[in-house]
């Protein structure tokens, strides 16, 4: 079958259906607003792209006016789209660009008709589509892969379309919109088959990239105190754990809150949930740069620190005690002291796993709850010694 116009827009006309269909699915399963702006603009295509058949057939006005409008408002749709994605307001002058559309119904009937028709079509597409694109450009924040390829493939789509309003007002080029004849015409209904499938494919990658981000991120964190879970440690502490040596020691300080359930009787649950989020702060903002922290559940917290002396560590949890108590019997004063106790490992080859080094932790920390809470107790490889620092 030879690839005459005809052919090429009833090739794009099922593009632009499949497309749709895929994206209207799509938003099924994600549920964002962008999509299904942008599966109703290929649906506007394929209902534009099956009236433009009917310009053969003499109806100029259906076939060329009514289509392209119908294009147009699908790029139209595509931005509406990009604003939703990108959480951006767009100005009300850019609903101006229907205005210029239906002023083009007043062309009067003469040969140049269907180069300004043309020009001025292609223009508005250009357009929306440099906007979309600028909108996608990451303004500091960075929007992810499928983004910037939507960004890039909607800016080439717009420059073609630019490019094809210039190459319309040159003189000699052969534009007949009425019998799809003209290389301009040939060209954009190859164009416009190719945008629709790349167009498409990066839109749904966009909402699935930032989706499968936000489960990645949900999956690796606690959802009160937004630290590190388990898992996520184990992940994230491999790097940590694989530099350690007798120049660079590492260490794990395993943190545990001294009778935290008088809070939680005495105050409610909710004044707990509020002091586990104090200490989760706290350890934040004492930890130094490339250590890690985690919430292992409950009252349990973990700090992973790489080029740790025993100094270093003995005063950081000394730090964290000193506050922690201070905040502690502030807000909520108990019979009994709310405090931490903490079991510390220092080790000077990497352990063939974290759980390892939990479970000496997890040693230290019960000779610290044995040895009467409110202290840390230090288990040392360098030199082999135990130490006790009240
Ligand atoms: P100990 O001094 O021996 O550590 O005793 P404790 O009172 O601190 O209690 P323990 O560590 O044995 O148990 C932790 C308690 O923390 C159990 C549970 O009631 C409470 N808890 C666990 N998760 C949460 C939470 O998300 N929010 C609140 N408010 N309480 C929690
Ligand atoms: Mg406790």
């Amino acid at each position: 079958m030879a690839l005459d116009p005809l052919t090429m827009l009833t090739i794009s006309t099922a593009l632009a259906a499949a497309a749709a269909l895929y994206l209207a699915v799509e938003w099924r399963s994600i549920r964002a607003s962008s999509l299904l702006f942008w599966s109703a603009g290929f649906a506007t295509i394929t209902v534009g792209s099956s009236l433009a058949l009917l310009r053969a057939n003499g109806y100029p006005l259906i076939g060329i006016w009514f289509a392209n409008g119908l294009l147009v408002v699908a790029h139209w749709l595509f931005l509406l789209g990009v604003t939703r994605f990108t959480q951006t307001r767009l100005s009300r002058a850019w609903y101006l660009v229907f205005l210029v559309w239906l002023s083009l119904l007043l062309l009067p009937d003469e040969p140049s008709w269907s180069k300004i028709m043309l020009m001025a079509n292609s223009l508005l597409i250009a357009l929306l589509m440099l906007r979309a694109s600028q909108l996608l450009r990451p303004h500091g924040k960075s929007l992810g892969v499928g983004a910037v390829q939507l960004c890039y493939v909607l800016l080439i789509h717009g420059l073609f379309y630019l490019a094809k309003a210039i190459t319309a007002v040159v003189p000699g080029t052969l534009i007949d919109l009425a019998a799809f004849r003209g290389e301009i015409i040939q060209i954009s209904l190859v164009e416009g088959a190719m945008a629709i499938m790349l167009i498409a494919l990066s839109m749904t990658g966009t909402e699935r990239y930032r989706r499968e981000k936000q489960i990645a991120r949900l999956a690796a964190r606690d959802p009160l105190t937004a630290m590190y879970n388990r898992r996520a440690l184990e992940d994230r502490s491999r790097r940590l754990l694989a530099e350690v040596s007798s120049a660079r020691p590492g260490a794990l300080l395993l943190i545990d809150i001294d009778n935290f359930k008088l809070v939680n009787d005495l105050y409610g649950h909710t004044a707990g949930d509020r002091l586990l989020i104090a200490l989760s702060e706290m350890i934040r903002a004492a930890l130094p740069k490339e250590a890690l922290a985690a919430r292992l559940g409950g009252d349990e917290f973990v700090i992973l620190l790489s080029n740790a002396s025993r100094e270093y560590v003995v005063e950081l949890g000394s730090r964290l005690r000193d506050q922690f108590h201070q905040q502690a019997s502030q807000t909520f004063p108990t019979p009994a002291a709310v405090t931490l106790s903490i079991g510390a490992t220092r080790f000077v080859q990497p352990p063939a796993h974290l759980a390892a080094l939990i479970e000496q932790g997890d040693a230290a920390l019960y000779e610290s709850k044995r040895g009467g809470r409110n202290r840390i107790r230090l288990i040392d490889a360098q030199p082999a010694e135990e130490q006790a620092i009240r």
